[in-house]
Protein backbone atom coordinates (compact mmCIF):
# COMPACT_ATOMS: atom_id res chain seq x y z
CA UNK A 1 0.00 0.00 0.00
CA UNK A 2 1.59 3.20 -1.12
CA UNK A 3 0.84 6.30 0.91
CA UNK A 4 -0.93 9.17 -1.57
CA UNK A 5 1.07 11.83 0.23
CA UNK A 6 3.83 13.57 -1.27
CA UNK A 7 7.18 13.47 0.74
CA UNK A 8 10.22 16.31 0.80
CA UNK A 9 13.00 14.75 1.84
CA UNK A 10 16.07 16.76 3.59
CA UNK A 11 18.37 15.19 1.36
CA UNK A 12 22.62 16.11 2.17
CA UNK A 13 23.88 13.16 0.42
CA UNK A 14 25.02 11.36 3.38
CA UNK A 15 24.53 7.86 4.41
CA UNK A 16 21.33 9.07 7.11
CA UNK A 17 19.63 11.07 3.95
CA UNK A 18 20.10 8.67 1.73
CA UNK A 19 18.48 5.97 3.69
CA UNK A 20 16.02 8.33 4.27
CA UNK A 21 15.37 8.84 0.41
CA UNK A 22 14.94 5.31 0.10
CA UNK A 23 12.32 4.91 3.05
CA UNK A 24 10.23 7.53 1.82
CA UNK A 25 10.11 5.88 -2.44
CA UNK A 26 9.36 3.12 -0.85
CA UNK A 27 6.17 4.56 0.73
CA UNK A 28 5.22 7.61 -0.60
CA UNK A 29 3.71 8.51 -4.24
CA UNK A 30 5.61 11.45 -4.75
CA UNK A 31 8.90 12.27 -3.19
CA UNK A 32 11.07 15.56 -3.51
CA UNK A 33 14.88 16.02 -2.42
CA UNK A 34 15.82 19.48 -0.65
CA UNK A 35 19.46 20.20 0.30
CA UNK A 36 20.75 23.70 2.21
CA UNK A 37 23.74 25.30 0.92
CA UNK A 38 25.43 26.74 3.70
CA UNK A 39 28.73 27.65 2.72
CA UNK A 40 30.25 24.36 3.90
CA UNK A 41 33.71 24.00 4.07
CA UNK A 42 33.05 21.09 1.93
CA UNK A 43 31.06 21.33 -1.25
CA UNK A 44 31.63 17.25 -1.48
CA UNK A 45 28.55 16.17 0.36
CA UNK A 46 26.60 17.95 -1.87
CA UNK A 47 28.27 17.27 -5.20
CA UNK A 48 27.51 13.43 -4.41
CA UNK A 49 23.76 14.44 -3.67
CA UNK A 50 23.41 14.50 -7.67
CA UNK A 51 25.44 11.03 -8.10
CA UNK A 52 23.20 9.29 -5.56
CA UNK A 53 19.96 10.55 -7.43
CA UNK A 54 20.98 9.51 -10.42
CA UNK A 55 22.05 6.05 -8.89
CA UNK A 56 18.75 5.59 -7.21
CA UNK A 57 16.77 6.04 -10.64
CA UNK A 58 19.24 3.85 -12.95
CA UNK A 59 19.14 1.24 -10.15
CA UNK A 60 15.82 1.09 -8.85
CA UNK A 61 13.27 1.49 -11.63
CA UNK A 62 10.06 1.45 -9.55
CA UNK A 63 11.19 4.37 -7.45
CA UNK A 64 12.31 6.54 -10.50
CA UNK A 65 9.20 7.12 -11.00
CA UNK A 66 8.23 8.87 -7.70
CA UNK A 67 11.39 10.75 -7.47
CA UNK A 68 10.58 14.55 -8.37
CA UNK A 69 12.26 17.90 -7.84
CA UNK A 70 15.54 18.30 -6.76
CA UNK A 71 16.11 21.55 -4.56
CA UNK A 72 18.77 23.48 -2.97
CA UNK A 73 18.22 26.60 -0.89
CA UNK A 74 20.87 29.06 -0.31
CA UNK A 75 21.20 29.63 3.65
CA UNK A 76 24.33 31.54 3.16
CA UNK A 77 23.11 33.65 5.93
CA UNK A 78 24.04 30.86 8.81
CA UNK A 79 27.67 31.63 7.98
CA UNK A 80 26.83 35.16 9.68
CA UNK A 81 25.05 33.43 12.65
CA UNK A 82 27.64 30.47 12.97
CA UNK A 83 31.48 30.12 13.79
CA UNK A 84 31.99 26.31 13.98
CA UNK A 85 34.03 24.14 11.79
CA UNK A 86 31.60 23.47 9.67
CA UNK A 87 32.13 27.05 8.05
CA UNK A 88 35.65 28.26 9.12
CA UNK A 89 39.11 26.52 9.69
CA UNK A 90 38.78 25.35 13.18
CA UNK A 91 39.36 21.85 14.80
CA UNK A 92 36.72 19.80 15.55
CA UNK A 93 36.85 19.57 19.01
CA UNK A 94 34.36 18.39 21.59
CA UNK A 95 33.18 22.06 24.11
CA UNK A 96 32.21 21.92 27.33
CA UNK A 97 29.16 21.26 27.20
CA UNK A 98 29.93 17.95 25.69
CA UNK A 99 28.28 19.09 22.19
CA UNK A 100 31.11 19.01 19.09
CA UNK A 101 32.11 22.93 17.94
CA UNK A 102 30.21 21.65 14.51
CA UNK A 103 26.51 22.70 16.11
CA UNK A 104 24.96 25.57 14.69
CA UNK A 105 22.84 26.76 17.42
CA UNK A 106 18.94 25.50 16.40
CA UNK A 107 20.08 24.70 13.04
CA UNK A 108 17.62 22.39 12.29
CA UNK A 109 14.88 24.01 13.35
CA UNK A 110 15.74 26.39 10.59
CA UNK A 111 15.88 23.92 8.42
CA UNK A 112 12.48 22.51 8.83
CA UNK A 113 10.79 25.73 8.90
CA UNK A 114 12.34 26.61 5.08
CA UNK A 115 11.71 22.57 4.32
CA UNK A 116 8.32 23.21 5.17
CA UNK A 117 7.92 26.70 3.43
CA UNK A 118 8.61 24.95 0.45
CA UNK A 119 6.73 21.68 0.97
CA UNK A 120 3.81 23.96 1.40
CA UNK A 121 4.64 25.58 -2.16
CA UNK A 122 5.00 22.22 -3.59
CA UNK A 123 2.03 20.18 -2.05
CA UNK A 124 3.76 18.73 0.23
CA UNK A 125 2.51 17.36 3.49
CA UNK A 126 5.26 14.90 4.55
CA UNK A 127 8.88 16.21 5.54
CA UNK A 128 11.60 13.60 5.94
CA UNK A 129 15.10 13.94 7.72
CA UNK A 130 17.49 11.34 9.27
CA UNK A 131 17.64 13.14 12.85
CA UNK A 132 18.66 10.54 15.29
CA UNK A 133 18.44 10.59 19.11
CA UNK A 134 21.22 8.24 19.26
CA UNK A 135 23.93 9.94 17.25
CA UNK A 136 26.85 10.59 19.39
CA UNK A 137 27.03 14.23 18.82
CA UNK A 138 23.51 14.72 21.13
CA UNK A 139 22.06 18.09 19.10
CA UNK A 140 19.24 19.32 21.03
CA UNK A 141 17.45 20.12 17.71
CA UNK A 142 17.52 16.35 16.58
CA UNK A 143 15.54 15.55 19.58
CA UNK A 144 12.16 13.54 19.30
CA UNK A 145 10.27 15.62 21.36
CA UNK A 146 11.81 19.15 20.19
CA UNK A 147 10.50 17.83 16.20
CA UNK A 148 7.20 17.01 17.53
CA UNK A 149 7.15 20.24 18.87
CA UNK A 150 7.90 21.80 16.07
CA UNK A 151 5.40 19.38 13.55
CA UNK A 152 2.44 20.98 15.56
CA UNK A 153 4.19 24.54 15.26
CA UNK A 154 4.66 24.07 11.69
CA UNK A 155 0.80 22.76 11.55
CA UNK A 156 -0.81 25.71 13.36
CA UNK A 157 1.71 28.34 11.46
CA UNK A 158 0.79 26.43 7.99
CA UNK A 159 -2.91 25.48 8.66
CA UNK A 160 -2.27 22.57 6.92
CA UNK A 161 -0.79 19.20 8.38
CA UNK A 162 2.59 18.94 8.00
CA UNK A 163 4.03 15.32 9.38
CA UNK A 164 8.08 15.25 10.61
CA UNK A 165 8.84 11.60 10.54
CA UNK A 166 12.40 10.89 11.21
CA UNK A 167 13.04 6.95 10.39
CA UNK A 168 16.37 7.01 11.82
CA UNK A 169 15.50 8.74 15.48
CA UNK A 170 15.98 5.50 17.72
CA UNK A 171 17.85 3.04 15.56
CA UNK A 172 22.15 3.28 15.81
CA UNK A 173 24.41 2.93 13.27
CA UNK A 174 24.13 -0.63 12.31
CA UNK A 175 20.59 -0.48 12.26
CA UNK A 176 21.17 2.35 9.81
CA UNK A 177 22.64 -0.02 7.00
CA UNK A 178 19.68 -2.34 8.12
CA UNK A 179 17.35 -0.35 7.22
CA UNK A 180 18.92 0.44 3.82
CA UNK A 181 19.21 -3.24 3.31
CA UNK A 182 15.59 -4.03 3.67
CA UNK A 183 14.72 -1.35 1.74
CA UNK A 184 17.04 -2.11 -1.12
CA UNK A 185 19.16 -5.04 -0.89
CA UNK A 186 22.70 -5.16 -1.85
CA UNK A 187 22.52 -3.30 -4.20
CA UNK A 188 21.16 0.00 -1.89
CA UNK A 189 23.97 -0.82 0.67
CA UNK A 190 26.69 -0.99 -2.17
CA UNK A 191 25.29 2.86 -3.87
CA UNK A 192 25.62 4.26 -0.32
CA UNK A 193 28.78 3.00 0.22
CA UNK A 194 30.63 4.27 -2.75
CA UNK A 195 28.37 7.05 -3.41
CA UNK A 196 27.12 8.88 -0.41
CA UNK A 197 29.67 11.14 1.88
CA UNK A 198 30.05 11.68 5.45
CA UNK A 199 33.85 12.60 6.24
CA UNK A 200 34.09 15.60 8.41
CA UNK A 201 36.92 16.54 6.92
CA UNK A 202 35.61 16.55 3.21
CA UNK A 203 38.01 13.64 2.12
CA UNK A 204 37.00 10.90 -0.58
CA UNK A 205 40.26 8.98 -0.47
CA UNK A 206 40.51 5.56 -1.10
CA UNK A 207 37.51 3.39 -0.94
CA UNK A 208 37.63 1.93 2.34
CA UNK A 209 34.14 -1.80 3.19
CA UNK A 210 32.65 1.40 5.00
CA UNK A 211 33.11 3.86 2.16
CA UNK A 212 35.25 6.92 1.42
CA UNK A 213 36.80 9.40 4.27
CA UNK A 214 39.40 9.70 6.11
CA UNK A 215 38.65 7.42 8.70
CA UNK A 216 39.79 9.35 11.38
CA UNK A 217 36.86 12.12 11.89
CA UNK A 218 34.12 11.33 14.32
CA UNK A 219 31.99 10.99 11.43
CA UNK A 220 34.55 8.52 9.19
CA UNK A 221 34.78 6.49 12.88
CA UNK A 222 31.19 6.78 13.67
CA UNK A 223 30.03 5.41 10.17
CA UNK A 224 33.10 2.53 9.79
CA UNK A 225 32.26 1.32 13.40
CA UNK A 226 28.00 0.86 12.09
CA UNK A 227 29.31 -0.71 9.23
CA UNK A 228 31.40 -2.94 11.02
CA UNK A 229 28.51 -3.81 13.53
CA UNK A 230 26.13 -4.25 10.55
CA UNK A 231 28.68 -6.61 9.07
CA UNK A 232 28.69 -8.76 11.79
CA UNK A 233 25.56 -8.96 12.58
CA UNK A 234 24.54 -9.92 8.88
CA UNK A 235 27.52 -12.65 8.91
ZN1 LIG B 1 36.53 11.68 7.98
Amino acid sequence: MTDTRKALVLFSGGQDSTTCLAWALDRFAEVETLAFDYGQRHRIELDCRNTVRAGIARQFPHWAGKLGADHLLDLSLLGQISDTALTSERAIELQANGLPNTFVPGRNLLFLTFAATLAYRRGATVLVGGMCETDFSGYPDCRDNTLKALQVALSLGLDSPMTLDTPLMFIDKAATWRLAESLGGEALVKLIVEDTHTCYLGERGELHDWGHGCGHCPACTLRAKGFAAYGAGSA
